[in-house]
Protein backbone atom coordinates (compact mmCIF):
# COMPACT_ATOMS: atom_id res chain seq x y z
CA UNK A 1 0.00 0.00 0.00
CA UNK A 2 1.35 3.34 -0.45
CA UNK A 3 2.04 5.54 2.04
CA UNK A 4 -0.01 8.73 2.76
CA UNK A 5 0.72 11.99 1.84
CA UNK A 6 1.91 14.19 4.97
CA UNK A 7 -0.16 17.54 4.95
CA UNK A 8 0.30 20.71 7.22
CA UNK A 9 -2.85 23.74 7.01
CA UNK A 10 -1.90 26.96 7.39
CA UNK A 11 -4.70 29.07 8.57
CA UNK A 12 -6.70 25.48 9.69
CA UNK A 13 -8.32 27.75 12.10
CA UNK A 14 -10.36 29.57 9.25
CA UNK A 15 -13.61 28.95 7.30
CA UNK A 16 -11.62 27.30 4.56
CA UNK A 17 -9.34 26.16 6.65
CA UNK A 18 -11.31 23.91 8.91
CA UNK A 19 -13.31 22.68 5.60
CA UNK A 20 -9.53 21.69 4.24
CA UNK A 21 -8.45 19.96 7.54
CA UNK A 22 -11.71 17.52 8.16
CA UNK A 23 -11.30 17.06 4.46
CA UNK A 24 -7.76 16.20 4.78
CA UNK A 25 -8.91 13.98 7.96
CA UNK A 26 -10.99 11.72 5.93
CA UNK A 27 -9.26 11.03 2.84
CA UNK A 28 -7.69 7.52 2.71
CA UNK A 29 -4.20 9.01 0.74
CA UNK A 30 -4.11 11.99 3.39
CA UNK A 31 -2.19 12.02 6.22
CA UNK A 32 -2.61 16.02 8.01
CA UNK A 33 0.38 16.23 10.34
CA UNK A 34 -0.39 19.47 11.61
CA UNK A 35 -2.16 22.44 11.93
CA UNK A 36 -0.95 26.08 12.15
CA UNK A 37 -2.70 29.62 12.88
CA UNK A 38 -2.64 32.39 15.01
CA UNK A 39 -5.99 31.36 16.49
CA UNK A 40 -7.05 28.28 18.60
CA UNK A 41 -3.49 27.67 19.71
CA UNK A 42 -3.31 24.31 21.63
CA UNK A 43 -6.98 23.19 20.90
CA UNK A 44 -7.13 20.05 19.01
CA UNK A 45 -7.65 20.43 15.14
CA UNK A 46 -10.57 16.99 15.41
CA UNK A 47 -12.52 18.99 18.17
CA UNK A 48 -12.15 22.05 15.80
CA UNK A 49 -13.71 20.70 12.96
CA UNK A 50 -16.22 18.57 14.90
CA UNK A 51 -14.40 14.93 14.35
CA UNK A 52 -12.61 13.27 17.06
CA UNK A 53 -9.73 14.27 18.49
CA UNK A 54 -6.59 13.26 16.74
CA UNK A 55 -3.61 14.46 18.52
CA UNK A 56 -2.88 17.56 16.49
CA UNK A 57 -2.46 20.99 18.04
CA UNK A 58 -2.86 24.06 16.58
CA UNK A 59 0.60 25.84 17.00
CA UNK A 60 1.26 29.01 15.60
CA UNK A 61 5.08 28.85 14.58
CA UNK A 62 4.62 27.32 11.20
CA UNK A 63 8.39 26.91 10.39
CA UNK A 64 8.62 24.70 13.65
CA UNK A 65 5.37 23.40 12.69
CA UNK A 66 7.37 22.05 9.44
CA UNK A 67 10.07 21.15 11.04
CA UNK A 68 8.74 18.95 13.91
CA UNK A 69 5.90 18.11 11.22
CA UNK A 70 8.06 17.17 8.29
CA UNK A 71 4.57 17.33 5.73
CA UNK A 72 5.49 16.65 1.59
CA UNK A 73 2.72 19.42 1.44
CA UNK A 74 1.63 22.65 2.87
CA UNK A 75 -1.70 24.15 2.19
CA UNK A 76 -2.35 28.03 3.18
CA UNK A 77 -5.42 29.49 3.62
CA UNK A 78 -5.19 32.72 5.00
CA UNK A 79 -4.72 36.20 4.31
CA UNK A 80 -2.57 37.70 1.53
CA UNK A 81 -0.46 39.47 4.13
CA UNK A 82 0.66 36.35 6.04
CA UNK A 83 0.37 33.77 2.77
CA UNK A 84 3.41 34.91 1.14
CA UNK A 85 5.72 35.00 4.56
CA UNK A 86 4.30 31.36 4.59
CA UNK A 87 5.04 30.46 1.14
CA UNK A 88 8.82 31.60 1.39
CA UNK A 89 9.65 29.50 4.71
CA UNK A 90 7.57 26.48 3.38
CA UNK A 91 9.30 26.67 -0.30
CA UNK A 92 12.88 27.08 1.36
CA UNK A 93 12.51 24.46 4.02
CA UNK A 94 11.81 21.92 0.36
CA UNK A 95 7.99 21.58 1.34
CA UNK A 96 5.43 21.53 -1.59
CA UNK A 97 2.92 24.33 -1.64
CA UNK A 98 -1.04 24.39 -2.62
CA UNK A 99 -1.87 27.95 -1.75
CA UNK A 100 -5.47 29.31 -2.14
CA UNK A 101 -5.60 32.37 -0.12
CA UNK A 102 -6.13 34.91 -2.75
CA UNK A 103 -5.18 38.75 -3.49
CA UNK A 104 -1.44 37.78 -4.12
CA UNK A 105 0.17 40.21 -6.47
CA UNK A 106 1.91 39.47 -9.73
CA UNK A 107 5.22 40.41 -8.13
CA UNK A 108 4.41 37.45 -5.33
CA UNK A 109 3.83 34.78 -8.15
CA UNK A 110 7.08 36.27 -9.92
CA UNK A 111 8.66 35.43 -6.58
CA UNK A 112 7.27 32.53 -5.81
CA UNK A 113 8.00 30.89 -8.98
CA UNK A 114 12.02 31.85 -8.47
CA UNK A 115 11.82 29.95 -5.21
CA UNK A 116 10.48 26.92 -7.16
CA UNK A 117 13.34 26.93 -9.17
CA UNK A 118 15.67 27.89 -6.57
CA UNK A 119 14.64 24.94 -4.59
CA UNK A 120 13.49 22.57 -6.81
CA UNK A 121 10.37 22.22 -5.51
CA UNK A 122 6.65 22.63 -6.44
CA UNK A 123 3.65 25.49 -5.73
CA UNK A 124 0.23 25.63 -6.81
CA UNK A 125 -1.45 28.94 -6.80
CA UNK A 126 -5.15 28.57 -7.29
CA UNK A 127 -7.42 31.89 -6.99
CA UNK A 128 -10.77 28.76 -6.87
CA UNK A 129 -10.44 25.41 -6.24
CA UNK A 130 -14.46 24.60 -7.58
CA UNK A 131 -14.60 22.77 -10.63
CA UNK A 132 -17.71 24.42 -11.94
CA UNK A 133 -15.76 28.15 -11.51
CA UNK A 134 -13.31 26.69 -13.71
CA UNK A 135 -15.36 25.58 -16.11
CA UNK A 136 -17.25 28.78 -16.50
CA UNK A 137 -14.27 30.78 -16.57
CA UNK A 138 -13.42 28.39 -19.80
CA UNK A 139 -16.79 28.81 -21.42
CA UNK A 140 -16.34 32.59 -20.94
CA UNK A 141 -12.95 32.37 -22.53
CA UNK A 142 -14.45 30.87 -25.34
CA UNK A 143 -17.67 33.24 -25.39
CA UNK A 144 -15.45 36.03 -25.65
CA UNK A 145 -14.60 35.35 -29.27
CA UNK A 146 -18.30 35.82 -30.49
CA UNK A 147 -19.09 38.48 -28.20
CA UNK A 148 -17.18 41.72 -27.59
CA UNK A 149 -18.96 43.33 -24.80
CA UNK A 150 -18.79 41.77 -21.28
CA UNK A 151 -19.17 42.63 -17.67
CA UNK A 152 -18.69 40.71 -14.38
CA UNK A 153 -20.59 40.60 -11.22
CA UNK A 154 -18.88 38.68 -8.14
CA UNK A 155 -20.64 38.18 -5.26
CA UNK A 156 -18.84 36.97 -2.00
CA UNK A 157 -19.66 36.75 1.57
CA UNK A 158 -19.00 40.42 3.41
CA UNK A 159 -16.40 39.26 5.42
CA UNK A 160 -13.95 38.75 2.45
CA UNK A 161 -10.69 40.90 2.42
CA UNK A 162 -9.71 41.83 -0.99
CA UNK A 163 -11.96 42.89 -4.09
CA UNK A 164 -12.50 42.69 -6.69
CA UNK A 165 -11.94 38.53 -6.43
CA UNK A 166 -9.27 36.36 -8.24
CA UNK A 167 -11.43 34.49 -9.87
CA UNK A 168 -13.04 37.93 -11.69
CA UNK A 169 -9.49 39.01 -12.30
CA UNK A 170 -8.64 35.70 -14.12
CA UNK A 171 -11.80 35.90 -15.77
CA UNK A 172 -11.25 39.18 -17.17
CA UNK A 173 -7.38 37.94 -18.48
CA UNK A 174 -9.06 34.97 -20.15
CA UNK A 175 -11.07 36.63 -21.39
CA UNK A 176 -8.74 39.71 -23.56
CA UNK A 177 -6.50 36.64 -24.47
CA UNK A 178 -9.51 34.98 -25.93
CA UNK A 179 -10.70 38.36 -27.64
CA UNK A 180 -10.05 38.99 -31.55
CA UNK A 181 -11.30 42.71 -30.92
CA UNK A 182 -11.80 44.50 -27.87
CA UNK A 183 -14.82 46.68 -27.82
CA UNK A 184 -14.54 49.17 -24.40
CA UNK A 185 -17.71 49.35 -22.61
CA UNK A 186 -20.01 52.19 -22.82
CA UNK A 187 -19.90 54.64 -19.34
CA UNK A 188 -21.56 57.13 -19.62
CA UNK A 189 -22.15 59.44 -17.16
CA UNK A 190 -21.79 57.95 -13.67
CA UNK A 191 -23.86 60.23 -11.49
CA UNK A 192 -22.32 58.01 -8.30
CA UNK A 193 -18.89 57.25 -8.70
CA UNK A 194 -17.88 54.01 -9.08
CA UNK A 195 -21.36 53.06 -10.24
CA UNK A 196 -20.44 51.12 -13.04
CA UNK A 197 -17.41 49.41 -11.32
CA UNK A 198 -13.80 48.79 -12.01
CA UNK A 199 -12.22 48.38 -15.01
CA UNK A 200 -9.62 45.89 -16.25
CA UNK A 201 -8.86 46.19 -19.90
CA UNK A 202 -12.32 47.85 -21.29
CA UNK A 203 -14.12 45.13 -19.50
CA UNK A 204 -16.30 46.40 -16.07
CA UNK A 205 -16.03 44.56 -12.78
CA UNK A 206 -18.22 44.68 -9.90
CA UNK A 207 -18.26 43.19 -6.64
CA UNK A 208 -20.69 42.73 -3.98
CA UNK A 209 -20.42 41.59 -0.60
CA UNK A 210 -23.15 40.69 1.31
CA UNK A 211 -23.87 38.50 4.79
CA UNK A 212 -25.54 34.57 3.25
CA UNK A 213 -23.17 34.83 0.25
CA UNK A 214 -20.54 32.40 -0.38
CA UNK A 215 -18.76 33.18 -4.06
CA UNK A 216 -20.73 33.57 -7.19
CA UNK A 217 -19.89 34.88 -10.23
CA UNK A 218 -21.92 35.95 -13.87
CA UNK A 219 -20.32 36.64 -16.75
CA UNK A 220 -22.96 39.00 -18.75
CA UNK A 221 -21.82 39.28 -22.27
CA UNK A 222 -24.07 41.37 -24.49
CA UNK A 223 -24.30 41.33 -28.56
CA UNK A 224 -26.65 42.25 -31.10
CA UNK A 225 -30.43 41.87 -30.10
CA UNK A 226 -29.00 38.95 -27.16
CA UNK A 227 -27.15 38.38 -24.01
CA UNK A 228 -25.30 35.54 -22.82
CA UNK A 229 -25.17 34.48 -18.99
CA UNK A 230 -22.79 32.17 -17.91
CA UNK A 231 -23.15 31.98 -13.54
CA UNK A 232 -21.16 29.71 -11.53
CA UNK A 233 -22.12 29.32 -7.77
CA UNK A 234 -20.49 28.10 -4.79
CA UNK A 235 -23.44 26.93 -2.08
CA UNK A 236 -20.74 25.76 0.68
CA UNK A 237 -17.17 25.55 1.26
CA UNK A 238 -17.11 22.44 0.31
CA UNK A 239 -17.25 23.02 -2.87
CA UNK A 240 -13.66 23.96 -3.26
CA UNK A 241 -12.37 20.29 -1.41
CA UNK A 242 -12.80 18.07 -4.16
CA UNK A 243 -10.29 20.87 -5.93
CA UNK A 244 -7.96 21.16 -2.94
CA UNK A 245 -7.66 16.93 -2.68
CA UNK A 246 -6.91 16.91 -6.11
CA UNK A 247 -4.10 19.82 -6.25
CA UNK A 248 -2.67 17.82 -2.76
CA UNK A 249 -2.14 14.42 -4.58
CA UNK A 250 -1.15 15.98 -7.60
CA UNK A 251 1.46 18.62 -6.68
CA UNK A 252 4.36 16.75 -6.11
CA UNK A 253 4.35 15.25 -9.44
CA UNK A 254 4.13 18.99 -11.06
CA UNK A 255 7.57 20.41 -11.40
CA UNK A 256 7.58 24.08 -10.76
CA UNK A 257 5.12 26.83 -10.44
CA UNK A 258 1.63 26.47 -11.24
CA UNK A 259 -0.64 28.85 -11.74
CA UNK A 260 -4.55 28.07 -11.71
CA UNK A 261 -5.58 24.66 -11.04
CA UNK A 262 -7.25 24.41 -14.36
CA UNK A 263 -3.65 23.11 -15.74
CA UNK A 264 -3.64 20.54 -13.28
CA UNK A 265 -7.42 19.41 -14.61
CA UNK A 266 -7.68 20.06 -18.65
P1 LIG B 1 -10.66 33.25 7.44
O1 LIG B 1 -10.46 34.65 7.90
O2 LIG B 1 -11.83 32.49 7.94
O3 LIG B 1 -9.35 32.38 7.77
C1 LIG B 1 -8.04 32.87 7.69
C2 LIG B 1 -7.24 32.22 8.81
O4 LIG B 1 -5.88 32.64 8.72
C3 LIG B 1 -7.75 32.63 10.23
O5 LIG B 1 -7.98 31.49 11.02
C4 LIG B 1 -6.62 33.48 10.76
O6 LIG B 1 -6.48 33.37 12.17
C5 LIG B 1 -5.42 32.89 10.03
N1 LIG B 1 -4.30 33.84 10.02
C6 LIG B 1 -4.33 35.12 9.58
N2 LIG B 1 -3.13 35.70 9.78
C7 LIG B 1 -2.35 34.76 10.37
C8 LIG B 1 -1.01 34.76 10.83
N3 LIG B 1 -0.23 35.85 10.75
N4 LIG B 1 -0.51 33.61 11.36
C9 LIG B 1 -1.29 32.51 11.45
N5 LIG B 1 -2.59 32.46 11.04
C10 LIG B 1 -3.09 33.57 10.51
O7 LIG B 1 -10.68 33.31 5.84
P2 LIG B 1 -11.25 32.22 4.83
O8 LIG B 1 -12.65 32.57 4.45
O9 LIG B 1 -10.94 30.87 5.33
O10 LIG B 1 -10.37 32.55 3.53
C11 LIG B 1 -8.96 32.39 3.55
C12 LIG B 1 -8.40 32.76 2.20
O11 LIG B 1 -8.83 31.80 1.22
C13 LIG B 1 -8.85 34.12 1.64
O12 LIG B 1 -7.78 34.72 0.96
C14 LIG B 1 -9.97 33.75 0.66
O13 LIG B 1 -10.14 34.72 -0.35
C15 LIG B 1 -9.41 32.47 0.10
N6 LIG B 1 -10.37 31.56 -0.54
C16 LIG B 1 -9.92 30.91 -1.64
C17 LIG B 1 -10.72 29.99 -2.25
C18 LIG B 1 -10.17 29.25 -3.45
O14 LIG B 1 -10.89 28.43 -4.04
N7 LIG B 1 -8.91 29.50 -3.83
C19 LIG B 1 -12.00 29.71 -1.77
C20 LIG B 1 -12.42 30.40 -0.63
C21 LIG B 1 -11.60 31.30 -0.01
Amino acid sequence: MLSKIRVLVSGASGRMGREVSKTILNDEELQLVGAVDKMNIGKDIGNLVGLEPVNIFLQEDLAAGLKSCKPQVMVDFTTPATAMPNIRVALTSGTNVVVGTTGLTPDNLTEINGLCTKYQVNALVAPNFAVGALLMMRFAATAAKYFPQVEIIELHHDQKLDAPSGTSIKTAEMILAGREQSSPAAIGEEKIKGVRGGEMGGIHLHSIRLPGLIAHQEVIFGGQGQTLTIRHDSMSRESFMPGVVLAVKTVSQRPGFTYGLEHYLF
